[in-house]
């Protein structure tokens, strides 16, 4: 039996890796729906080249010129628009796998209605968890809904820990080793990360990926993002997770064992692999990723992150450490100051200054809802605005 995809985000960076995989099987997967922002053109040669039942277009003009793009083609796929289109093709009793691959807080209310659907949900996006954990994993228990980590590392973690994984300790698990590869400033002078541009932090060595992560990775806030992920996916406390530096990016992350055993994931750093593994889960499946070349993988080098290069790392496990609503603020400030770096309105050290300050400016407390998180967030936003204007 074909199983039916949605792709939220489809024309992003890990958008098109799903379908680069996906085209690859085309016995085993039909895709249902694609959707993106305001990329009407990029979704509509997706449209021709998958044929989906539904498209949406997040921004209505975008789904205006992507209704008439494809009526141009002849092409039958159905266009909606807006947060109520994203929902629909989430939570659709068609679908059965979902890809949540939309950038940042945009892609909670979506990823959660396929969660709440009960649905197979392959989770790229980690703001969704980062933003509301709690009840993020409590929908998925609620619901039976399959949660498979995207996330190369948190792929990685999932794949080295045991079937019937129950938390750790509980399964002989001892702690888990999440790796970066310290991104493109690992070695630049400290002094010098004020001036450097976006251009210098979305190239990053080893991997291709959409702008925003790009920058998160050059200020390690991806690796804060994805510790307060691993918690909530692995049901593990932050003094269970510890941060490895590894500039190769050949192991994706490990699981250490009571017995003193590490296991490792590796393999060459595309996502097409993580993606590959989740669609096909329990199986495997041809990705298009090439063997990895250990003899000229000459080396693996391992260090401990710098916390004063890097001070939004330590924001981010403070942030996991106190929990309740810190992991959205620090999420809501995280995007702010991302943008506006991305729009030359703050510098690269501007982004941990904003996070810090809006988290001591923040109140903590317990959200009980999807509401409570949305209004904390839009105040994270407000204060970190306000903030950057300051600067
Ligand atoms: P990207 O910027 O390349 O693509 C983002 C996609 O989301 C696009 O299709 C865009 O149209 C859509 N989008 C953007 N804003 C939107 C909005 N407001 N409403 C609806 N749709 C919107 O991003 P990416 O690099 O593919 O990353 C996607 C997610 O996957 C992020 O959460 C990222 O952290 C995560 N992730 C990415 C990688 C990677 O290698 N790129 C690896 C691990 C995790
Ligand atoms: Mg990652």
């Amino acid at each position: 039996m074909k199983q039916n995809l949605t792709v939220l985000g489809a024309t992003g960076s890990i958008g098109v890796s799903t379908l680069d995989v996906v085209a690859r099987h085309p016995a085993r997967y039909s895709v249902y729906a694609l959707t993106a922002n305001t990329q009407a053109e990029a979704l509509a040669e997706q449209c021709l080249c998958h044929r989906p039942r539904f498209a949406v277009m997040r921004d209505e003009q975008a789904a205006e010129q992507l209704a008439s793009l494809l009526k141009a083609s002849g092409c039958e796929t159905e266009v909606l628009s807006g947060e109520a289109g994203l929902v629909q093709v989430s939570k659709a009793p068609e679908v059965d796998v979902l890809m949540a691959a939309i950038v940042g807080s945009a892609g909670l209310e979506p990823t959660l209605a396929g969660v709440m659907a009960g649905k197979k949900v392959l989770l790229a996006n980690k703001e969704s968890l980062v933003m509301a954990g709690g009840l993020f994993m409590s929908a998925v228990r609620d619901s039976g809904a399959t949660l498979l980590p995207i996330d190369s590392e948190h792929n990685a973690i999932f794949q080295c820990l045991p079937v019937d994984y129950r938390g750790v300790g509980a399964a002989g698990v001892r702690r888990i080793l999440l790796t970066g590869s310290g991104g493109p400033f690992r070695e630049t002078p400290i002094a010098d990360l004020a001036a450097v541009t976006p251009d210098q932090a979305c190239a990053h060595p080893n991997w291709s990926m959409g702008r925003k992560i790009s920058v998160d990775s050059a200020t390690m806030m991806n690796k804060g993002l994805e510790f307060v992920e691993a918690c909530w996916l692995f049901d593990a406390t932050p003094e269970q997770i510890e941060i490895v530096v590894h500039p190769q990016s050949v192991i994706h992350s490990m699981v250490e064992y009571s017995d003193g055993s590490v296991l490792a994931q590796m393999g060459n750093p595309d996502m097409r692999t993580p993606i590959a593994h989740a669609l096909a889960w329990p199986e495997r499946i041809e990705s298009g990723v090439a063997s990895l070349d250990f003899m000229t993988t000459s080396r693996l080098d391992f260090e401990a992150p710098s916390f004063e290069r890097f001070p939004g790392l330590r924001l981010s496990i403070e942030a996991a450490k106190a929990g309740g609503i810190m992991p959205a603020v620090l999420n809501a400030a995280n995007e702010v100051a991302v943008e506006a770096f991305l729009g030359g309105r703050a510098g690269f050290t501007d982004i941990p200054r904003v996070i810090e300050s809006v988290l001591e400016k923040t109140g903590q407390f317990e959200p009980q809802d999807l509401a409570a998180v949305k209004e904390a967030d839009a105040q994270a936003r407000e204060l970190a605005v306000s903030l950057l204007q300051s600067f």
